[in-house]
């Protein structure tokens, strides 16, 4: 039986989705946890169009009703594609309800709405904070250094996202499964009729562009380029170039990676932290709420004794490597049509 002291059963490192959906499960299913935000949500963040398959996940996670609509800026039913000059609206699907509708949401307000409901059922949120170091005892985590102080944590998770804090810390390899994918994006203000109904994507073999309203008045774009040529600074797509740009636009890595190892005994990697796959996956938020429900339902299987860490990690490991199998071969399939491949 383990008779050591440790401040809290979990301390997770960062406060995206995926980090508070292992906090709000692991709360609520009575264990100690501690979570560390760095950021304090200002502005806009990338990621705002939701599939609507995370309805459910959410109402699990305790979010429905009034708190979720005060952060949705429009529903729709699908997206328009113009894929190598062939147009079509792909809907999400429909069921004896109705059509299936997403979000669109402002990532901020979505992500402190999340952590507010981690705080609620119980997780202590730690925000501003940011974790700097792995604390190690005979070789085996025992917690974080956090610009608060040391805690130490019977089990660790990193939700850093594209940081890939814990990969970089353990010297994990994270190889790249496309080629280099850098995404550029930016955000505008103003009025575009066209864009309020649905999202669009259009791509060809010079690469893809995404824009969507984020919120009315607001909307959001992603080019990503496959021939090499850079966007230019100041860029702005054309159906978006009469309104006015909300600061320069911004760039990020969203190369196809997943960790060799999303998970050991004391330790889990969920959302972007484990694996990254590039928008064009349109589901991103999404898996991270999953990745995390599904770590918390493992951590708490472990911590209860009623699972072997070693099993749990490798459990872990086997559905998110097939996940992302599976994901990878469709998406590497859609770039096909286009000429590109490179994939694996
Ligand atoms: C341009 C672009 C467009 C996208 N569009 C979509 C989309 O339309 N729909 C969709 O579903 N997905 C989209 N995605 C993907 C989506 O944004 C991510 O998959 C999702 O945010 C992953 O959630 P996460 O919780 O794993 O990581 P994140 O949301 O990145 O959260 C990680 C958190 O960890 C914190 N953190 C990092 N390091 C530390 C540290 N050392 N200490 C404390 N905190 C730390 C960060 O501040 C951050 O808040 C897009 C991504 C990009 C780049």
């Amino acid at each position: 039986m383990e008779t050591r002291h440790y401040d809290t059963d979990l301390a997770i490192i960062g406060g995206g989705p995926a980090g508070s959906a292992t906090a709000i499960a692991c709360a609520a299913a009575g264990l100690r946890v501690q979570l560390f935000e760095r950021d304090m949500f200002i502005g806009e963040r990338p990621g705002e169009t939701l599939h609507p398959g995370i309805e459910p996940l959410l109402a699990q996670l305790g979010v429905e009703g009034e708190r979720l609509a005060n952060v949705v800026g429009a529903r729709h039913q699908g997206v328009w594609i113009d894929w190598n000059g062939k147009r079509r609206f792909e809907p999400f699907g429909a069921d004896a309800q109705g059509p299936w509708r997403g979000f669109q949401v402002r990532r901020t307000a979505f992500d402190a709405m999340l952590l507010e409901r981690a705080a609620e059922a119980g997780a202590v949120v730690r925000q501003p904070c940011t974790v700097s170091s792995l604390l190690m005892q005979d070789e085996i985590i025992s917690g974080v250094m956090t610009t608060d102080g040391p805690l130490t944590a019977r089990m660790v998770v990193d939700a850093s996202g594209r940081a890939q804090w814990l990969c970089r810390e353990l010297g994990i390899d994270k190889p790249a499964r496309s080629p280099r994918l850098i995404a550029r994006y930016g955000y505008a203000d103003g009025s575009c009729p066209e864009r309020n109904a649905a999202p669009q994507m259009c791509g060809d073999q010079s690469g893809w562009l995404w824009t969507a309203m984020v919120w009315p008045g607001t909307y959001q774009w992603t080019k990503v380029a496959l021939d090499g040529c850079k966007t230019a600074p100041g860029w702005m797509p054309e159906e978006l170039r009469h309104l006015t740009p909300k600061g320069p636009s911004r760039g990020a890595d969203v190369t196809w990676r997943i960790a060799s190892e999303t998970a050991r005994p004391g330790w889990f990697m969920v959302g972007d932290a484990a694996a990254v796959l590039d928008p064009t996956s349109s589901h991103g938020v999404l898996k991270a709420l999953m990745s995390g429900m599904t770590a918390a339902q493992l951590i708490g299987a472990v911590l209860a004794g009623s699972a072997s860490p070693a099993e749990a990690a490798g459990l872990y490991h086997d559905w998110l490597a097939g996940w992302f199998a599976n994901d990878a071969a469709q998406l590497a399939q859609f770039y096909g049509q286009l000429g590109i491949t490179g994939f694996r």
